[in-house]
């Protein structure tokens, strides 16, 4: 990127020299020009009055544009024959990425004779899928899965691609992102195309969510993001036919691996998905132990809801680890969250704020979770969920 200032018409105001946040601005021989501090962040672009200042690509961004990288990918995450819920809402942010960017959208799904998962995009605003088919991609490995999608990346060039945050979009995109050369922003909250430079902005939370960090990856591509579920949301359905299918076969050297699968178990825990429900009650370190979540099963199960926790009581191993919602825990987007017993630390809310409605039970008044709670209700769980019960049990009997 190059910093340009047309000094035929800058009239030497010195009003970028006084917004720039990084003194990268210094007047000098009647000249403004930018020093070794200037980051291109655009803050004298939009500041000057004449117009006189713009951001221009440099010979290096140039060539990269010459490459040909362009288009926005997501990863078709599927489990069983079902794709992901993230990968939805990914399509809708993709979607608004591709056309700011005048760009295809497309989706790549990979495995082994699952041309069928691509029905499940009829209706979305997806160009194409890239269907990578091979055997060895049949069951999920790190190894396999990693080089081919690399390899698909430098013979198709997309210029973003995007994965869900989830226990494999962690653990593939970093190995991808490294075959590719590239950069990887992880748990992203927002992303939005710069209007100036067509740079992705990656923006996810840092410090415990405490400030807000944007990520640029400005010289090399793809630009590489995974989004956190449940935050994004999903594009509306039109009549539309499911997408065009581009097939692509890994060579087989590509595909040979150090692991071999001989069996799988799935175990209850694993077939939980907190971040798809709609009703969540969650506990934490005040419900005591393991039994007292009973309590929050009986209130969970006559609400339709799954029972979820904080990471003190996951901790404790009162709850399994894929229950744990929060910044080192899954981010859930429930319409009802019931927070019983938790503080509501920084960490925990990281993981649940944006919850349609929010009711807390908590002895402490001044517990922080009151501070997000739409409800409160302040007293000793094992007295109000109780009574919850009776109320819904009641309710339940007159429907
Ligand atoms: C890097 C990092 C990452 C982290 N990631 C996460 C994360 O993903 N998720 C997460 O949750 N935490 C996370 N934490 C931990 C976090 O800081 C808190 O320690 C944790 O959330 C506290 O859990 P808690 O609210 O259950 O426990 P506490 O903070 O001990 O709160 C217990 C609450 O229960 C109330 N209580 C006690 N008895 C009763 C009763 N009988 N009835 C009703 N209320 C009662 C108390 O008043 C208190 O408010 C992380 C911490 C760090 C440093």
């Amino acid at each position: 990127m190059r910093l340009h200032i047309d000094h035929d018409v800058c009239n030497l105001c010195g009003r970028c020299v006084e917004e720039c946040p990084y003194n990268a601005l210094e007047e000098s021989q009647g000249r403004i020009r930018p020093n070794e501090k200037c980051n291109f962040c655009g803050a004298c672009v939009e500041t000057c009055p004449a117009d006189a200042v713009w951001l221009e690509p440099d010979a290096a961004e140039e060539e990269r544009g010459a490459r040909g990288h362009t288009g926005v990918w997501v990863y078709g995450e599927h489990h069983d024959g079902r794709l992901h819920p993230v990968v939805f809402e990914l399509i809708g942010k993709g979607r608004e990425l591709a056309r700011a960017r005048r760009c295809p959208l497309e989706v790549v799904l990979m495995g082994h004779g699952i041309a069928d998962v691509a029905g499940q995009l009829a209706g979305l605003p997806v160009s194409a899928v890239r269907l990578v088919d091979h055997p060895a991609l049949a069951q999920y490995r790190d190894g396999p899965h990693s080089r081919a999608l690399a390899r698909l990346i430098a013979q198709f060039r997309p210029e973003v691609v995007l994965a869900g945050a989830t226990a494999r979009g962690r653990s593939l995109m970093p190995r991808v992102a490294v075959l590719c050369h590239t950069g990887l922003t992880a748990d992203c909250t927002a992303l939005e195309i710069d209007p100036l430079t067509g740079n992705l902005r990656q923006t996810r939370p840092a410090f415990g969510g405490n400030i807000m960090a944007t990520i640029i990856t400005r010289d090399r591509r793809p630009q590489m993001a995974t989004v956190r579920p449940r935050v994004m949301s999903t594009p509306r359905r039109d009549g539309s036919a499911a997408p065009p299918i581009r097939r692509w076969t890994p060579a087989d050297e590509l595909m040979a691996d150090a692991v071999e699968i001989l069996a799988l178990e799935k175990t209850a825990a694993e077939s939980v998905n907190i971040a798809a429900a709609d009703v969540l009650v969650a506990g934490g370190r005040g419900v005591g132990g393991p039994e007292g979540f009973e309590l929050l099963r009986r209130v969970a199960g006559l609400l339709g809801g799954e029972v979820a926790a904080s990471r003190a009581a996951v901790d404790a191993g009162w709850v399994p680890y894929s229950r744990q919602v929060g910044q080192t825990g899954k981010t859930v987007q429930p319409d009802l969250y019931l927070a019983v017993g938790i503080s509501g630390s920084v960490q925990h809310r990281a993981g649940m704020q944006s919850a349609g409605t929010i009711v807390a039970v908590n002895t402490d008044p001044e517990a922080p979770i009151f501070g997000i709670a739409d409800y409160g209700i302040v007293g000793d769980y094992r007295e109000v969920l109780p009574e919850l019960v009776r109320i819904f049990e009641k309710e339940a009997a007159r429907e």
